[in-house]
């Protein structure tokens, strides 16, 4: 049975660095959300429309979708222009019977959930003409976390367990919407519980050995060598996220 597909949007990038408020640029506080949900996903093929710091436009990102054929495209933003809280976007014209209307639910609901104990306003399941959603031929969510122009949000965005918090509840949602089994993520793999790739429990007291091709920094090299070990045949090749 093949993985569902994810593609992960960060907005804006390059010489576009999206809203600007208290030091925080929102390219990066997408990129680096995204990252950390791509590191926290098992189960699922995680593509991402950039990886670093480079401009995208909307065009390449819609094109990016069309070529993926994702389960779920889930566009990364943050917020500004004077507001607070939490909102998501789907097209104006899915509908409710729509593929995109139903994980918007999810994705909404579990981000909601995770971000309870820092009391963050839910702004709503909304709909708008985004390019990202409008021209996207495959179910398309887009989230706006946090208003970076309200010092209490920028704040929070500059909290690591805030950003890991938000990080586990877009992983969860992304569960949700596709129907994985609940906790085939691991966030933050530490261990032998799970088989890392594979989602599998793994008895206690089960020793696993792990054949390791290299260690990176760069989220972005781990992933050419993935390719390169996927290239020469080993399907299960995966990616082990270990914090130090
Ligand atoms: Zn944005």
């Amino acid at each position: 049975m093949s993985k569902p597909v994810v593609v992960l949007d960060p907005g804006h990038g390059g010489y576009d660095p999206g809203a600007v408020a208290y030091g925080l640029r929102e390219k990066e506080l997408n990129l680096k959300l995204a990252l950390k949900v791509a590191g926290k996903l098992s189960g699922v093929k995680v593509l991402l429309t950039r990886e670093s710091d480079v401009f995208v436009s909307l065009v390449d990102r819609v094109a990016f979708s069309r070529r993926a054929e994702p389960d779920l495209f889930l566009s990364l933003h943050a917020n500004a222009g004077g507001g607070r809280g939490f909102e998501s976007f789907i097209c104006s014209r899915a509908g409710a019977d729509s593929r995109a209307f139903e994980m918007q639910g999810f994705m909404h609901g579990k981000i909601i959930e995770a971000l309870e104990p820092w009391a963050i306003i839910d702004r709503g399941l909304k709909k708008a003409a985004f390019y990202v959603l409008r021209h996207n031929p495959h179910p398309a969510v887009l989230i706006e976390s946090l208003f970076i122009d309200n010092e209490r949000e920028a704040g929070l965005w500059r909290d690591p367990v805030f950003v890991e918090t938000l990080a586990d509840g877009v992983v969860s949602g992304i569960e949700a919407a596709l129907e994985l089994p609940a906790g085939s993520t691991k966030p933050e793999a530490t261990g032998g519980e799970a088989a890392p790739g594979t989602g599998a429990a793994i008895a206690p007291g089960t020793t696993l050995y792990t054949v390791q091709v290299g260690a990176f920094a760069y989220i972005e090299n781990a992933r050419m060598r993935l390719d390169e070990a996927r290239m020469a045949g080993f399907e299960d090749a995966f990616i082990y996220q270990k914090r130090f």
